[in-house]
Formats: structure tokens, sequence, C-alpha cells
């Protein structure tokens, strides 16, 4: 029987001084964030940006003290900083270096102005179509607002934990996976928001067993606020995707996200209009219910790739919500062709991205 609790975590950072305080994080009330679940530790430690060196100390010796206990599997132990201001943040972050994962050739975004859109059921309909396609693809849920990526890919459990601090992704239909979702519950109150955001990414991305990869999606939070922006800012994201449904209010947020990644020079790989019209099954009749083609004319405007449409339909929903994504389970579908389609106009274009980039610059004195 696990008797793993908070309060055995708790009375075990009793034991942690912090040096040049009379306590310890807990006395001190800086622990800001536990979460134990199924052997797994989380926690977060408030620091302030002078205190960051000394802290970095203390949030090791946290991590050391809490291996220790019986039943632990996997610590993770981070700093967290009280923002007093975007801006500067952002400036200091621009100046970190960008977050890659080992072993992992193309970080790609896949990012929606706003929620609702689509935006994870397209994530893992084209995250299964590229491995289809023979690639190595690996998606993670980064959208730590909501979660779904699990659900959706019909995975359950939790990651294993390898070695000391190393968690294994789960798998589905050959495709690894990695969500805040597996180390808090669906129902759990979510502590791993606004200033934990990178945190939380660097764990997932360091930590994670990734390797070897051609491709690794990242399912971003909706929006573009500040942590989506630091987010966009501070992956090695070889590009960006965005989701849009066709109407003209989508269009605007869509809009807004396009800006985000080129504010900070991610080259964006194309656009998809998601829900883009309605047959009706019972008599065949279409309705663009939210309007059409809006998405297509807005990438004509940023002279952004449209990579396709994918239509509103009850098979996507449901094979979608119920962990069996219609590009594996009705593959044949017309709509798996058309997530297929999007997945190799995708390659293509990260194929040219190669190109470009590897192009010799000519120099002429
Ligand atoms: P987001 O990630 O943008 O918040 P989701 O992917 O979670 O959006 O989708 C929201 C809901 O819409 C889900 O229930 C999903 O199954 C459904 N959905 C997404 N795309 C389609 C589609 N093309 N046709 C029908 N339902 C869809």
């Amino acid at each position: 029987m696990n008797e793993l609790s908070d309060d055995t975590i708790k009375q075990v950072l009793r034991q942690v001084p912090v040096p040049g305080q009379r306590g310890d994080i807990i006395s001190l009330k800086l622990l800001s964030g536990l979460v134990v679940r199924d052997g797994i530790v989380r926690i977060s430690i408030e620091t302030t940006p002078d205190q960051i060196e000394m802290m970095e100390g203390v949030r090791k010796n946290c991590e050391k003290a809490i291996r220790g206990v019986p039943g632990v599997q996997n610590v993770t132990a981070v700093l967290t900083e009280e923002r007093k201001d975007a801006e500067t943040q952002t400036a200091n972050q621009s100046r970190d270096q960008k977050l890659g994962a080992d072993g992992v050739d193309k970080i790609i975004a896949i990012a929606s102005g706003k929620g609702g859109v689509g935006k994870s059921t397209t994530a893992v309909n084209v995250a299964m179509a590229l491995a289809r396609l023979g690639n190595k693809v690996g998606i993670m849920d980064a959208d730590i607002y909501g979660p779904s990526i699990p659900r959706m890919m019909g995975v359950d459990g939790h990651p294993s934990s390898i070695g000391e601090n190393r968690l294994q992704p789960l798998q589905s239909y050959g495709v690894k996976c990695m969500s805040m979702g597996f180390l808090v519950g669906e129902d759990d109150p979510m502590i791993w928001r606004g200033s934990m955001v990178m945190s939380a990414l660097e764990q997932m991305l360091n930590d994670v067993i990734w390797a070897p990869l051609d491709i690794l999606i990242v399912d971003m939070p909706p929006g573009t606020g500040d942590a989506q922006l630091t987010l966009a800012q501070r992956t090695e994201l070889a590009g960006a995707v965005i989701i849009s449904t066709p109407q003209d209010i989508a269009l605007m947020d869509a809009r807004r996200g396009i800006n985000m990644f080129r504010k900070v020079h991610v080259p964006i790989l194309g656009i998809i209009e998601n829900m883009s019209h309605f047959i009706c099954p019972e008599c065949g009749k279409r309705s663009d219910i939210f309007s059409h083609g809006g998405a297509r004319k807005l990438g004509n405007t940023f002279g952004i790739d449209f990579l396709g449409e994918i239509a509103l339909d009850i098979g996507i929903r449901e094979t979608s919500d119920n962990g069996r994504p219609i590009v594996i389970s009705k593959a044949s579908s017309p709509h798996a062709q058309a997530y297929m389609d999007i997945a190799r106009k995708l390659q293509d274009n990260l194929k040219k991205l190669n190109t470009f980039q590897k192009t010799p610059k000519i120099v002429i004195d």
C-alpha cells in the first residue's frame, strides 16, 4: 500500500534548510505547489530574482530529500518567480538559451488564437498522419489549461520513471505522448499555470525520453497571452501551424496568433481551416455553418501556405473524444484522407524550410 501523501513530503521538506534564513521552505511559506500522484512528486518553490542562485541549491536539496522517501519514483522541483513585469520577464527570457529536446529533429507548435476551434483534435490527427507517412512522431500536450491529448489518444495510466529523473512517455498507435494530464488528473486543480508554464515545459522537454524523433508536435495553450508568447519564444521551434475556424471572429484571433509567432521569428508552416463545412448525413446537403474559406484568405493575406480544410463532422468528434483518432480508426474515410493531405503538405514545407536554412548565404563584397 502506498502511503505517500502531501504530509509525508512536507515533513521531509521541513528538514531542508534555507541558507541565511531561520527556517525551511514550509515555515517560510515558500512552497507554492505540491502534487503527489502515483509515486510522482512535483513541487514548486517561490523565489525572487536576487536569490535564484542560492535557491537553486535549496531546490536540488529538496529533490534529493524527496527522492529518499520510500515510494517516490520520480521527483521534480522547480523554482517559480512572482512576476512583476511581463515585459521585463520577456526581455530576460529572450537572452536565455532556447529549449530543445535531445534526439528530436523538429519541434512544431500547433496553435490557435482561441480555444474550442479543434486545435487538439487537429494536433492529434496530424501527428498520427505524420506517423502514417513514416515519421517518428511525438506529441506534447502543453495546453496546461486543459490537457486533453491523453484522452484523445486513448492513453491511460502514467509514464514510468527511468533512472533518477527521466520519464518514459506513453505511446499510442506508435506516437509517443506526454502531457501535464499524466501528472495532474483532469479534475485536479491545475497548479501548473502562469509563471509555471516554462518550468513545466522545460521538464517535459528535458526529462522525457523522446529520442529518437523526427517530429515533436507541441499542442500549445490557446490564445496569445504571456504564457503562449513565452512558449513560442523559448522553445526551439522549427515552425508553427495555425488552426482556425472560418468565421471572421475566429480569424481575428488567428491573425493575432500569426503576429505572435512572427514577432518571435518562428516560421509559420501553414494554416488549417477546421469545421470548414458540414455535409448532412441524412440528405447530403452541404452547409457552411461557420462560413467557409476564411482561413485560406487569411493565409493569402499574410503569404502563409494554406494546408487544407477539415469538415465539421460527427465522426471526427466521436473518434477524437473517445480516443480513437479518425486518421487511425477510419483510415480510408475522406476525413482521414484530408488529414493525410495536410500532413503531406506540412512535411513538404518542413523540407523546404530545411533547404532554405541550408542554402549558403552569398556575400558580395
Ligand atoms: P481546442 O483544442 O481548440 O480547444 P478541441 O480539439 O478540444 O479544441 O475540440 C473541441 C471539441 O470540438 C471536441 O469535442 C472535438 O471533438 C470537437 N471537434 C474538433 N474538431 C472537430 C471537427 N472537425 N468536427 C467535429 N467536431 C470537432
